[in-house]
């Protein structure tokens, strides 16, 4: 079901007394200033899921999210971490298909499609990312790099699992960089990947999925971003780690 989401990424960052620290902060704050603007959605390495998961408490509107799982349901993968897993800690929602896993740990749609299929299976919410990097996009390729990785990597589930699934368009030449893309820019690109999920599905499908705009946003244009008819959130970097900033950008609708 379409809903605001504002989800914190917090990447590889935080050591445990630190994320303890920012998560009660984030908590006060949401208690303190938001009104149900938004669901929260934390995104802690995976060392600090249960501890995070045990400072939300009963906070109802602030889940809990992860930033990778394995595509098997357990077994000899040593160092991995199952969907299941997950979702016994207190896991509500996982990150997929991060244009970082894709880049750093050669990360393929078709591996993508597997990953996915675990997650909805284990009932966790996949985070699926796509975006173009700065060259498909100079080279006039973003819609088709955004086709592809939407057909290859997503479109493979039912429509009753694609109902639970949020979408996050990050373009990697704004993750990391500052340079934002334009309001117009994302909203393009939005617009586009609602056409493509009813073009899939059908036309209720895409008016029901929730599209998250990633990339260098902050509390000073995450209005404009949201503002947008088919932005409904965002998914955030840097600007997660500092709790003002965050609570500033959930307050932006
Ligand atoms: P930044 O907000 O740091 O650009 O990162 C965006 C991102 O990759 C969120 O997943």
């Amino acid at each position: 079901m379409r809903k605001k989401i504002v989800a914190g990424n917090w990447k590889m960052n935080k050591t445990f007394e630190e994320a303890q620290a920012l998560v009660s902060e984030v908590v006060n704050m949401v208690q303190d200033e938001v009104n149900n603007q938004a669901e929260v959605v934390l995104c802690p390495p995976f060392p600090f899921l249960s501890s995070v998961s045990k400072a939300l408490g009963g906070n109802s509107n602030i889940h809990l999210g992860a930033q990778n799982c394995h595509q098997k349901e357990s077994g000899a993968y040593t160092g991995e971490v199952s969907a299941a897993m997950l979702k016994s800690v207190g896991v509500e929602y996982v990150i997929l298909g991060h244009s970082e896993r894709r880049q750093y740990f050669n990360e393929d749609n078709q591996l993508l499609e597997t990953k996915v299929k675990a997650a909805l299976q284990a009932g966790l919410i996949p985070i699926f990312c796509i975006g173009e990097s700065l060259e498909q996009r100079e080279q006039d390729l973003t819609f088709d790099v955004i086709e592809t990785q939407l057909k290859e990597g997503l479109f493979h589930v039912t429509n009753e699992e694609f109902a639970r699934v949020v979408i996050a368009y990050e373009p990697i030449w704004a993750i990391g960089t500052g340079k934002t893309a334009t309001s117009q820019q994302a909203q393009e690109v939005h617009a586009f990947i609602r056409e493509q999920i009813a073009r899939h599905y059908d036309a209720e499908a895409a008016a029901n999925t929730t599209i998250l705009y990633g990339g260098s946003a902050n509390p000073g244009n995450a209005r404009e971003l949201f503002s947008q008819p088919d932005i409904d959130g965002g998914l955030i970097g840097g600007a997660s780690l500092k709790s003002r900033d965050f609570t500033d950008i959930i307050k932006s609708f």
